[in-house]
């Protein structure tokens, strides 16, 4: 998402006549797009500013500007504890950033945090910097309404609003025009897309099933999915289609439905198992990847034994995990108390990453033998004797440089696997 944000930004910038540099002692301008999921992820920025600091006592005419969530979160707070920042600008304003840089020029610092119902950047054809030239993401979405009590991002990247359907479907054409061979269709949840135009309706399953006909060779994924809100008709959607990626991300969070309760997340283990099912029988062979917290508010050993539990029964082929961390002013802080011990926390976190080890561990061990369609993204980071690229399922698979090139997909049989990585031969 941060990422996507970014290639927005720099789009705005270099209509203005900027230019980026890919050396940070060359910058004249450093913008910090900011994260404020967990507190980590916050401390981790203030360290940066710390560095940038250190940068702006060398060349005083260094304008420092932080963007995105955190900048929207903390406000004007934040001019005051970090005087390092000369501009703010929250999620919804990167518009604005020509003319804030216009005040900071004239001597002020600049700030907008304010919050759009309508704005999503569709007519902004983002600039790929960084990019393989060969996968893409495209936002479809902004923002959230679903309020989950431990997040704050319903209030830093306000209302949920999907974007003109047409707009992405144009964005995936030019893109597969310039040699991309995939994308991935961003949004907190996806499944809530809907966009109304001449009385006709764009669920997210026709929008899916519009970027699919782009070209059966433009590879499709999305994340995220909500689990109260994937849908049969998605799913078939998917098994449509040869070029939707069979990778489901699902984020779980807990295995105990009275956790799930209060995390109003909306759906309980039983109707998440129901969902897995159905994934399982419309798409064979379809990945299934999750987000999971430890030691949110009043979580109990039961509570954890049946996160555990769940893991096993789903057989999760990918996990991120998470130790709670309290935001301020979302449900979770104002209305529950953040008890769990932070030993405790960090050793269900760890037995929580040790089974899903496990269970990677299996998935992959399950690959080898088959033979996969894998998209050529480029040269192994190891070594240029060997094409990386990823399957479908949206595992990494490395193998022996063939004739082909970046972007073309070729067949290849998994022979052996690290923690990470398939490794194979072309065929
Ligand atoms: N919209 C997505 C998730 C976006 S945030 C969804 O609903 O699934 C990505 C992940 O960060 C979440 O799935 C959750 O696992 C984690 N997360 C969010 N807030 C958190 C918090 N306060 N503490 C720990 N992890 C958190
Ligand atoms: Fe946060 Fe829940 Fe929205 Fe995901 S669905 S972004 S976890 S509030």
């Amino acid at each position: 998402m941060n990422f996507s944000d970014s290639e927005i930004v720099a789009s705005i910038l270099e209509e203005e006549g900027y230019v980026s540099t890919k050396d940070i002692r060359d910058a004249d301008i450093i913008f910090v797009n900011t994260c404020s999921i967990r507190d980590h992820a916050e401390q981790r920025v203030r360290k940066r500013l710390e560095y940038l600091q250190s940068l702006k006592r060398k060349n005083p005419r260094l304008v420092i500007g932080m963007l995105g969530c955190m900048a929207e979160r903390l406000k004007t707070q934040l001019l005051e504890e970090e005087q390092v920042l000369d501009l703010l600008a929250g999620p919804d304003s990167y518009r604005d950033l020509p003319q804030m840089m216009a005040e900071v020029e004239s001597g002020t610092k600049a700030i907008n945090t304010l919050l759009s119902i309508d704005e999503t950047y569709a007519d902004i054809s983002p600039v790929r910097y960084g990019s393989n030239g060969i996968s893409a993401f495209i936002s479809i979405m902004r923002g959230c309404g679903n309020y989950c009590a431990y997040c704050v991002v319903p209030y830093v990247r306000g209302q949920e609003r999907s974007r003109d359907a047409a707009s992405v479907i144009l964005e995936a054409e030019v893109l597969f025009q310039k040699g991309f061979r995939e994308v991935t269709l961003l949004g907190q949840n996806v499944n809530s897309y809907s966009w109304n135009s001449d009385g006709a309706k764009t669920s997210f399953a026709l929008l899916l099933e519009k970027v699919a006909a782009v070209d059966p060779l433009l590879r499709v994924r999305f994340a995220t999915s909500h689990p109260k809100d994937i849908s049969d008709e998605l799913l078939q959607t998917m098994a449509r289609h040869n070029n939707i990626c069979k990778a489901i991300h699902l984020p779980l969070q807990s295995g105990s439905t009275r956790i799930l309760g209060k995390m109003n997340r909306g759906y309980t283990r039983d109707k998440y198992l129901e969902r897995i099912d159905a994934i399982r029988t419309f798409l064979p062979g379809c990945t299934v990847s999750t987000d999971i917290i430890a030691g949110f508010c009043d979580e109990t050993e039961d509570d954890h034994k049946e996160t555990l539990s769940l893991m096993e029964q789903v057989g999760f082929d990918y996990a991120y995990m998470f130790r709670y961390s309290e935001r301020p002013n979302t449900l979770a802080a104002e209305r529950y108390s953040d008890d769990v011990p932070a030993g405790v926390k960090d050793r269900r976190l760890r037995e929580i990453i040790d089974l899903q080890q496990k269970l990677s561990f299996l998935s992959n061990k399950k690959d080898v033998g088959k033979t996969y369609e894998v998209l050529i993204e480029g040269w192994s980071k190891r070594s240029d004797d060997y094409f990386s690229g990823r399957n479908s399922q949206n595992k990494v698979v490395i193998f022996p440089v063939t004739g082909n090139n970046p972007g073309d997909y070729v067949r290849v049989k998994i022979a052996r696997f690290t923690s990470a990585t398939l490794i194979g031969d072309a065929n």
